[in-house]
């Protein structure tokens, strides 16, 4: 089959469903994905039984409603369409069935919020995000939330941020006299990961539980001959990722760019952007389908934020804007952004919203994974700051410190290859060190972890950006001369938060004491991240804005703390089940046959030297011991830790568990260096990283 035919076929898109249902029920729907009317339920029956024939022509036996509970992950429970008729069966899915399900909430994070609840939870059909069908099932995207209407999904509170914006983004370009339907905004998730063997993965009990290897001495090879990013791909590597293409294609998932990233054995795919909440879903599918899709070659896809030291980790870099339906971009700087008040204004607001929420703009990314890269001398650093390029930083002084903007004329660039084409020169360089950067007609936050749900980080951004829009609305709609009264706005705000306007490089180590000047967050861990959740500020934003209420934002925070703490809990005791039982024992006998070896010798003839072997044991025995002792304080510092109370437990894990995990690491990596390879219990790193062809 030709790609535009297979692209989408497992999906009920809208030419499904303009050819499965009658014009006036398709036409309702539409009005409700396109311009966010309410959902007709009258129209729901007649959905539900369109889109089960269509499922079921393509092998579907069953449904189910595809939501994505706290646990960062997706979940599903499956019905079949089978339903008694006198004695037979026969397939049905009904309008409530599609409409509404009720898994029982009891077992997924909430928070404690649910507590003083009810067990009981719903979830509601999305129509905005298509249903697909996958291995049988016909997957309906909901929202969950629970009795009393508290979300229990990154879903909903997705949704409401996206209405929020639209809202206050319409008050905005109202008063530039523009009128559309709909603002949304829009995501273009890039999702780094690693291949490795399945066969050496299944020898690492590291990678099985926590997903990121605990112990490991560095290959003699890492990234630095920088050969890897952008690198031929390999055969096994390729045929995987074709495969991955072409199963994405099917499930209308527009995978657009795949290559070999800079550490070895990590590439990345790159989709083309999409409505956020679709964007998000389709990311979602597609961590789900790499990974499915690896086991199929024998290779296991990583998506951790940090599977191996000493190498760069994995990131999924968060493309953000935001768009009317009429497809105008409202962070597009058109080709004159000094005369383009409607772009400074936007341009201001979201500076306005990133320094105000910076901390919770942090700690929407903030995981036990995701710390071993912000703030760990990896890209991106801790600290949010705000990078605009050349051309839009040069704007931006010009109106805080006066004096003239001077357009920087686009120039052609001739590369002295008369052969080669002349291409204009791009108006923003890339600036690969900043957290959150201007990348020519959007924003590109690279905070986000590889097996983060972006919609954590979307639901902030979305959020804060129409609290500041909304601020504005408030200010600007009475103005006589709206021209000159958003021209004094646009200076004032850019001069209160130029402090988060950074241009240079953020890996220096400069940047560090002059963002503390600045007054800048640094939180570099997820223990000191989460809390400014609980300001009344932060809680109030996302009050004030509809998303979360209250109770919501403080049980997001909970969950966030708490899921960081039982992810180094488990952390910890893999790597004393791995210490303890395995490589404690193992360089023990290997020390034992050596000094058997050193015995033999001696008998043989006393003059024989042993030196090798004997320097080799003394050394090997001391460490073993120093592992022995550091799996003692691991032990005793963790029997110490109060699961019930998050906020000094999260504290202990960053400040005392790391540190002791970090410790025994040490021990055992020396260890790994100087043990004979028949002994040692684990594949190596080299093993992990070099082992596909
Ligand atoms: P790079 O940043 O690697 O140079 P691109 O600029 O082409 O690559 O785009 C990177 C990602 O940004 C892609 O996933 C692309 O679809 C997405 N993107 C492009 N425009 C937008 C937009 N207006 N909103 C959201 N994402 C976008
Ligand atoms: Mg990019």
């Amino acid at each position: 089959m030709k790609l535009p035919e297979m692209f989408g076929e497992n999906v009920f898109n809208e030419a499904v469903q303009k050819e499965t249902l009658p014009s006036e029920v398709y036409k309702a729907l539409r009005a409700t994905i396109e311009a966010g009317k309410q959902l007709d339920v009258s129209i729901a029956g007649t959905v539900a039984s369109a889109m089960k024939k269509w499922a079921v022509s393509k092998g579907a036996t069953h449904y189910t409603h595809w939501f994505q509970p706290l646990t960062g992950l997706t979940a599903e429970k499956h019905d079949s369409f089978i339903e008694p008729e006198g004695d037979r069966a026969i397939m049905r899915l009904s309008g409530k069935s599609l409409i509404v399900g009720e898994p029982d909430a009891s077992s997924f994070p909430s928070g404690g919020s649910r507590a003083t609840y009810m067990a009981r939870g719903y979830t509601a059909w999305d129509p905005t995000s298509p249903a697909f069908v996958k291995e049988g099932t016909l997957y309906i995207p909901t929202i969950f939330i629970s009795y009393t209407g508290e979300t229990l999904d990154n879903k909903a509170p997705l949704l409401r941020s996206m209405t929020a914006l639209d809202k206050q983004a319409k008050r905005i370009l109202a008063l530039f006299g523009i009128n559309c339907k709909k603002v949304a905004t829009t995501v273009g998730p890039e999702q780094e990961y690693f291949l490795i063997d399945e066969d050496e993965y299944l020898k690492r009990k590291d990678l099985i539980m926590t997903g990121r290897t605990l112990f490991g001495a560095p290959a003699p090879r890492g990234q630095e001959l920088e050969d890897h990013y952008f690198g031929v791909i390999k055969t096994r590597v390729g045929e995987f990722m074709r495969d991955l293409d072409k199963e994405l294609w099917s499930y209308g998932i527009y995978s657009k760019t795949k290559h070999n990233e800079v550490a070895p054995a990590q590439h990345e795919m790159a989709p083309i952007f999409g409505t956020t909440n679709v964007a998000v879903d389709a990311n979602m599918l597609t961590m789900e389908i790499m990974k499915k899709v690896a086991q199929r070659h024998h290779l296991v896809c990583l998506l951790h934020e940090k599977p191996f030291e000493g190498i760069n980790g994995s990131g999924k870099h968060n493309n953000w804007s935001m768009s009317t339906d009429g497809g105008l971009n409202l962070l597009d700087p058109g080709p004159s952004p000094e005369k383009n008040t409607l772009f400074k204004l936007v341009l201001a607001a979201v500076i306005k919203a990133v320094d105000d929420y910076q901390g919770i703009l942090r700690a929407s990314v903030a995981s036990a994974g995701n710390d071993h890269r912000l703030g760990a001398n990896e890209a991106p650093p801790a600290i949010i700051s705000v990078y605009l390029g050349d051309q839009l930083g040069a704007l931006v002084d010009s109106i805080v410190n006066g004096g003239n903007y001077v357009a920087a004329a686009p120039c052609a660039t001739s590369i002295g290859v008369p052969e080669s084409p002349i291409f204009p020169k791009d108006a923003t360089d890339r600036n690969r060190t900043s957290p959150f950067a201007f990348t020519g007609n959007k924003f590109e936050f690279r905070m986000v972890g590889s097996q983060a749900n972006v919609a954590e980080a979307n639901i902030v951004l979305n959020t804060i950006v129409a609290d500041a829009f909304c601020a504005f609305a408030d200010e600007l709609e009475g103005a006589k001369d709206l021209e000159s009264a958003a021209n004094a706005l646009i200076a004032r705000e850019l001069k209160a938060h130029y402090r988060i306007i950074f241009n240079l490089d953020g890996y220096g180590p400069e940047w560090e004491p002059e963002a503390a000047k600045r007054g800048l967050l640094n939180n570099k861990n997820t223990a000191d991240a989460v809390p400014v959740f609980y300001e009344d500020k932060n809680v109030k934003v996302f009050v004030d804005r509809g998303v979360f209420t209250r109770e919501e934002a403080i049980a997001r925070a909970d969950i966030r703390l708490e899921n960081y703490i039982k992810t180094i809990n488990i952390e910890a005791l893999t790597m004393l089940e791995m210490a303890k039982r395995d490589i404690i024992p193992a360089v023990s006998d290997y020390v034992a046959e050596l000094c058997a070896n050193v015995a033999a010798k001696k008998a043989v003839d006393e003059s024989i030297s042993a030196e090798p072997e004997k320097s080799e044991i003394v050394e090997l025995a001391a460490l073993n011991e120093k592992a022995a002792k550091a799996v003692k304080k691991l032990e005793k510092d963790l029997a110490k830790i109060e699961f019930g109370d998050v906020k000094s437990a999260s504290k202990s894990m960053a400040h005392v568990i790391i540190p002791d995990m970090e410790a025994l690491r040490r021990e055992v990596d020396k260890m790994e260096t100087l043990t004979s390879s028949d002994y040692w219990p684990y594949p190596t790193y080299s093993d992990l990283l070099y082992s596909v062809k």
